[in-house]
Order: structure tokens, then C-alpha cells, then sequence
């Protein structure tokens, strides 16, 4: 979730909110993404990641072959009636198979969290039960092994960390992500002031991307932060959905909670 209250703000969403302009150079496309030393990666679209520089070029090779479609759907060409909407990987869904959705071992990296440590856990938990009451889905949090948890520890999906200092409030990864990018990470300011979002909400949200779900407001119903079209419609389009950035033309004003449209389009995913 991005911290930036103003949807042309949102790094690679600003595409959308430039639709009679060129169309947007390597460099230019993305000096929109914040670049995180530490990695060495690339977060976009406000919290989402992009492994390397190699995987940004592909972005951009992408962003360009979209670019078409962009402009059918804002001279409102764009008819086909598609909420809930998935990550594509070439012409395939990005997201896990049966028997891995129902065993997203995940580990938190107790130590970044100190005293806030119990406060995350029970935040994950109430996120991650909004996600398995709905869809086959089961994030299991392997306790254990969070006095040593990494992007290597064993036997996880992924791992959860503190950061502080970053534009995000939180980001997170697809199911195509590798396991060295498979990430949650939580901004300190995620433990401040955020109402009317809670940090549960944001873990919803987020939770919501490592299942495969792309950011509702890139719909040309938006009309605004677009970020490309490489996604599949799930259900009709949800300006209320918990996938969708509310300054971004959002209509959801409290907690980012799920929607029947959220709900129903995570089913079609994992039945
Ligand atoms: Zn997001």
C-alpha cells in the first residue's frame, strides 16, 4: 500500500494519468519506480516489486505492447465488462497450485519487529482469515522459525520483515516472484497513525497480491492510475475492492476490507 494520497502520485500509476502524452522512455518510465539499495530491486506501482533491472526492461518491453490497448480504452473502446482481477504471466494466471495455496508457510522476522512483534502476528493472522474464510487459501505461520527468518530459511513460501524509511507502507510479491523476492515488507509507519486504515487492512491488502491480485484501479473504469493490462478480469469491476487504492478513484472510505466482489473472484481463483 502507498503512502501517496494523490493517484497520479503513484510512481507507474502516472502512466495512466497521461493518456494524450507520448509515450514514456526507458529511463523516464522508470525513474517512476523507487529503487530500495539495500535489494538492489525495484518497487512499482506503489508496493509492488520488480526484482531486477533485467525484469524492469521486460516491464517496459510489456508497458510498450500494451500501450494500444491503453488507448482503446480511453476513447472508450474497451467494452468487455470485467472486480477482482489476477496477475498474468505470459497467457498464464500468476498464481499457486491447489496444493501449495493451502500450505503458504510463511515466517516472521521476529527481531526487525521487537516490541511490535505480537502486534504483526495478530494483524497476519486476522488478514490472513479474511482470505482463507473465502477462497482455498491457508497462510500457515511456521512460528518456530522466526528467530532465524530469511529469504533462505526452509520449508517458507515467504518471510515478513520491518523496514522503516521506505514510500510504501507495505509491499509485497506475486506468486511468480522467486523465493529470494518472496517478501512482506512492513514500514514502521505501518504501526503509526493510519486510520481509517489499520495495519490489518493493509496485511489484507497485501495478502491479496501474494495470492495473484493486481491492483483493481489499473481497470480502465478507473480512469486513472493505470499500470498495464497484463491481468484477467476474475468479476465485474469493484471501485470497492480491497485491491483497489482508494485515492485512486477508490469508493471504499474506511478499513480496506473484502468485498462480495473480492470474495467471489478469489473463489473463481482458488475453488
Ligand atoms: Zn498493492
Amino acid at each position: 500500500m502507498n503512502k501517496v494520497s494523490l493517484g497520479c502520485l503513484l510512481l507507474l500509476g502516472a502512466i495512466g494519468c497521461a493518456s494524450d502524452s507520448d509515450t514514456l522512455s526507458y529511463d523516464d518510465f522508470r525513474k517512476q519506480a523507487h529503487f530500495d539499495q539495500e535489494t538492489g530491486t525495484y518497487i512499482v506501482n506503489g508496493d509492488e516489486l520488480v526484482e531486477n533491472e533485467a525484469a524492469m526492461r521486460d516491464m517496459y518491453d510489456r508497458y510498450l505492447a500494451t500501450m494500444g490497448k491503453v488507448s482503446d480504452a480511453e476513447a472508450g473502446l474497451f467494452t468487455a465488462e470485467q472486480g477482482l482481477i489476477v496477475n498474468r504471466v505470459g497467457t498464464a494466471d500468476d498464481k499457486w497450485s491447489a496444493t501449495t495455496a493451502v500450505n503458504l508457510n510463511y515466517c516472521i522476522n521476529k527481531a526487525s519487529f521487537g516490541t511490535r512483534y505480537t502486534t504483526l502476528v495478530n494483524a497476519m493472522n486476522s488478514a490472513a482469515a479474511a482470505w482463507e474464510a473465502t477462497a482455498r487459501v491457508n497462510f500457515i505461520h511456521q512460528s518456530t522459525k522466526d528467530t532465524a527468518c530469511s529469504t533462505t530459511t526452509a520449508g517458507t513460501v515467504f518471510n515478513i520483515r520491518l523496514v522503516s524509511g521506505q514510500p510504501y507502507l507495505a509491499r509485497a510479491f506475486f506468486p511468480s516472484t522467486t523465493r529470494s523476492g518472496r517478501e512482506i515488507l512492513v514500514d514502521s509507519t505501518s504501526f503509526g497513525v493510519i486510520s481509517p486504515w489499520t495495519l490489518t487492512g493493509i496485511l489484507r491488502h497485501e495478502l491479496g497480491h501474494t495470492i495473484g491480485f493486481r491492483h483493481e484501479h489499473t481497470r480502465p473504469e478507473s480512469r486513472t492510475c493505470f499500470e498495464n493490462n497484463l491481468w484477467r478480469a476474475l468479476t465485474t469491476y469493484d471501485s470497492a475492492s480491497v485491491m483497489h487504492y482508494p485515492q485512486c478513484n477508490g469508493t471504499q472510505t474506511g478499513d480496506l476490507v473484502l468485498t462480495a466482489r473480492d470474495k467471489s473472484g478469489a473463489r473463481l481463483l482458488y475453488p
